[in-house]
């Protein structure tokens, strides 16, 4: 079984990729096609969103494919 991801990262968060997870249900797509469109490569684009409607549109997709944490603040 394949553990393929990849990783996308803005100053706050890192988004994890999981394409094996996708239901192709289009949460993303629809919540935030901003940063999700599939018909750009690469198709997420952090830059073009807040964090605060990234989670949220994460926190949305049904199968995991998506998933996101914290990033560590950084040390002074
Ligand atoms: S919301 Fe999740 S399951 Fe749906 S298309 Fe996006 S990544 Fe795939």
């Amino acid at each position: 079984m394949t553990d393929f991801h990849k990783t996308y990262q803005n100053k706050d968060i890192t988004v994890f990729w999981q394409p094996e997870k996708c239901l192709h249900s289009a949460n993303c797509v629809r919540g935030l096609r901003a940063v999700f469109d599939p018909g750009r490569k690469p198709w997420i684009e952090l830059s073009e969103g807040e964090t605060e409607d990234i989670v949220r549109t994460i926190n949305n997709c049904p199968s995991g494919a998506l998933s996101f944490e914290f990033n560590a603040p950084a040390s002074i």
